[in-house]
């Protein structure tokens, strides 16, 4: 017999119940009882649901009230000492360590977050020293898998493994120069030998081990620490289940193959390439492999029948008893079911599976291929074919004209007329920006009046042309704003935007949106990404009626606002049926058309967002220059139609650069603003190290914070900052958007930032 299996489930609830009741635990409206209860209903809820789907392998203790990281370190006792001895409770230890906390007299700031994997999900960092003192405060698993089993579903236990947790965690502040967290790995695994052999006693006779560092180049010089973890835990653990994903494993599976595990899981959704490579390296072991055939990153359908031919290819080589179907990774990153879902129309919904469809197509894949007779896995099946040769069809009708023009590209279309130092001089003209010129990343603060306006909108309490007014009368205040404290580079505070990429996405061809395909971002924030489901191109334009407003207010020159091509798709549900490079370029040409349209407008600078251009980079090094190929040419197609004298600027949220440093330089953006305020100066010396050429704005205060930088402080900042660049090509400005800001602090910050400013003009 063939088995099935779910590596993970959202942890939201159908009706966003977690999300719900942390928020209110967070705002004193429920006890800690009320949301342990919430969180207990929406596990057996998940657990029930997917055993009722024919699932053999349901997982539990993969549920977070936060993070899975972070309910790891809670539990292993990895706790920095900044949250210790504050007299608070466990649970709100855990919360200030996810998110900080000021209250009573407690000043804590949040651990660092970092993106999960090439996920938007985000972890919360692990940090160790040599003092860590591992212990296991809970088990988690072991409480979750009694939990299940109170509830009548046994359950398969899934734990982050050691390997992955060390290699994912970084130093704590006051760890020795040159402490690595895998040093650690001998102490941590008797920690590790407890929890397993507690969930082995309780009677869980499998154990999903993550070790999704695995997928990485550089698990490459792990093969010691992997073979001693697991000589050691194997003995007194349940049957391991090696659990890999996002990518392929490549050469890591020599090593691998040896270890002394029960199951291999694999992702053949990301990486189907590797499957004949897995199969010879495992064949001569007893491992069972577990294929992840049903995709735990995207929402389309499960192609039964090309998922049956890898899944037979298995059992071929392997037989029937040593192969499971699975989803490719946790279903964290899918909605929760399609269920909820009542605008989409009947085709578009029959092209979709969310995480409770997967669970069922898991467990028709796994009857299929065990040669069940029964007649519903038949029409499951037949269903199924239905559902992929109608979408087939649908994919077929592509948009000739955009097809056309993405051929046609060349390579003077992604050059601007003249080099970055001939511009330079155009654009000083043109727009007669003082030296050291002032300007914002773009949003303003999204005030309760404006969300509420636009559900007003939403549910017609108010009409278009009452909202136009409205939005109007926000971005006037917004303009005198800037020219009242001084600022030089203005914008328009995007007060007409929901959402950096829906805004978009909701006036192109090509995308549809749901109602509550909520997916995980962090903590307690989920993102609704839109869909991608065909050829991609504008009807009109975006953005221009907002920006030729608001320069129409004003002498000053405005800045138009758009986000780029990369961050559109990264941030979206791609299409699976085509590239991302295609469906890059096709936003490239629609953003193309909109650049090309503000400038005719009448606007000067325009500003192009790309702070996923980073994220998207692929695990594999050696898939890099592939990705980045496309990826900065997509922007420079976006920003290259325009003349010499139109400034273009593009922002990242983020400071990484070292190793994609190049890429940055060849967007040649005349400005681009970047994170800074956290990072110190070492971003800038690299950027001086390399020899960076265009003009550049490293935020000068961070604004995910609602402190206010002093104006000494910023003043300091931008002398540390015209120590390393030089000052003809420093811009000063935030680290990012203002839109979660409140009015009062954005008003004292930017105050400040012009007073340092106009100090760096007097002073250089
Ligand atoms: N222009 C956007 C804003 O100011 C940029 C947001 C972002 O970088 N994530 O909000
Ligand atoms: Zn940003």
């Amino acid at each position: 017999m063939v088995s099935s299996s779910v590596l993970g489930f959202p942890r939201i609830g159908a009706n966003r119940e977690v999300k719900k009741a942390v928020e209110a635990y967070w705002a004193g409206k429920i006890s800690a009882d009320d949301l342990t209860k919430a969180a207990a209903d929406v596990k057996k809820t998940s657990w029930s649901s997917v055993k009722a789907k024919g699932v053999d392998f349901v997982p539990s203790g993969e549920f977070s009230l936060y993070d899975h990281v972070l309910d790891h370190s809670a539990a292993f006792n990895v706790i920095p000492k900044r949250y210790v001895g504050l007299g608070l409770s466990p649970l709100d230890v855990y919360f200030a360590m996810g998110r900080g906390r000021q209250s009573e007299g407690v000043d804590v700031p949040a651990s660092e977050m970092k993106k999960w994997f090439d996920s938007n999900y985000h972890f919360v960092v692990p940090e160790f020293s040599d003092e860590t003192d591992f212990k296991l405060n809970f088990n988690k698993a072991l409480e979750e898998f009694k939990e299940a089993q109170a509830a009548g579903i046994t359950t398969r236990p899934v734990v982050l493994g050691p390997v992955s947790f060390l290699v994912l965690g970084k130093p704590a502040k006051d760890a020795k120069p040159g402490f690595q967290p895998i040093s650690l790995l001998p102490k941590l695994l008797p920690v590790y030998k407890t929890l397993l052999a507690d969930l082995k006693a309780a009677g869980a006779e499998w154990v999903q081990v993550d070790e999704p560092v695995l997928v990485l180049d550089s698990a490459a010089s792990l093969e010691k620490e992997f073979a001693s973890a697991y000589a050691e835990l194997a003995p007194v653990a349940p049957k391991i289940l090696l659990t890999t994903y996002f990518a392929r494993l490549d050469s890591n599976i020599n090593f691998i193959a040896k270890l002394p595990v029960a199951g291999l899981h694999i992702d053949l959704d990301r990486a189907p390439g590797q499957l004949d490579g897995v199969i010879a390296a495992i064949k001569p072991t007893p491992i069972v492999l577990s294929l992840g055939l049903v995709s735990g990153r995207n929402i389309w359908k499960t192609d039964f029948a090309a998922a049956i031919k890898l899944g037979q290819k298995a059992i071929d080589a392997l037989g029937q008893d040593r192969v499971i179907i699975a989803t490719s990774s946790s279903l964290l990153h899918t909605p929760v079911t399609l269920a909820s879902e009542n605008k989409l129309t009947p085709e578009q919904k029959d092209w979709f599976s969310f995480a409770l469809e997967k669970a069922a197509e898991v467990a028709t894949i796994a009857a299929v291929l065990s040669g069940s007779q029964d007649s519903a896995v038949a029409a499951a099946l037949e269903a199924n074919k239905v559902s992929i040769a109608k979408r087939r069809d649908f994919e077929s009708n592509s948009d000739d004209t955009v097809r056309k023009r993405v051929a046609a590209i060349t390579d003077d279309q992604l050059e601007r007329k003249s080099p970055f130092a001939v511009r330079k001089e155009i654009q000083a003209k043109h727009l007669n920006l003082p030296k050291f010129p002032t300007t914002t990343i773009g949003s303003f603060p999204q005030t309760k009046e404006i969300r509420q306006a636009r559900a007003k909108l939403g549910k017609g309490e108010i009409t278009t042309e009452q909202y136009e007014e409205f939005i109007k009368k926000e971005i006037e205040t917004v303009v005198r704003f800037q020219e009242k404290i001084g600022l030089d580079l203005l914008v328009h505070g995007e007060p007409e935007r929901n959402d950096m990429v829906q805004y978009f996405g909701e006036q192109l061809h090509g995308f549809v949106f749901t109602q509550n395909a909520w997916v995980q971002s962090y903590g307690s924030r989920y993102v609704r990404p839109p869909i991608i489901v065909s050829d991609v191109s504008r009807s009109s334009p975006m953005t221009v009626k907002w920006s030729s407003y608001a320069q129409s207010l004003t002498s000053k020159p405005m800045k138009g606002m758009l986000t780029g091509p990369v961050t559109i798709l990264n941030w979206s549900f791609p299409r699976a049926d085509v590239s991302r490079e295609l469906q890059s370029k096709q936003l490239a040409l629609a953003l193309r058309d909109e650049v090309i349209d503000l400038e005719k407008a009448g606007i000067s600078a325009i500003q192009v967002d790309e702070p996923a251009i980073r994220e998207g980079l692929p695990l594999r090094r050696s898939d890099w220059d592939a990705y980045l190929k496309w990826a900065v040419d997509s922007f420079k197609l976006s920003t290259a139609g325009v003349t010499d004298q139109l400034q273009t600027h593009s922002h990242f949220c983020y400071s990484d650069f070292d190793d994609i440093f190049p890429s940055i330089q060849r967007l040649d953006a005349d400005v681009i603003s970047i994170e800074a305020s956290k990072s110190d100066m070492k971003l800038l010396n690299t950027f001086k190290q390399y020899g960076y050429s265009n003009q550049i704005g490293p935020g000068v205060y961070d604004i995910h914070s609602p402190r206010v930088p002093g104006s000494q402080e910023i003043k300091d900042r931008l002398k540390s900052m015209l120590d390393i660049l030089p000052d003809s090509l420093l811009f000063v400005n935030p680290d990012c958007g203002l839109k979660t800001r409140g009015w009062k602090e954005t008003e004292a910050s930017l105050a400040n930032l012009v007073e340092g400013a106009k100090w760096a003009r007097e002073n250089y």
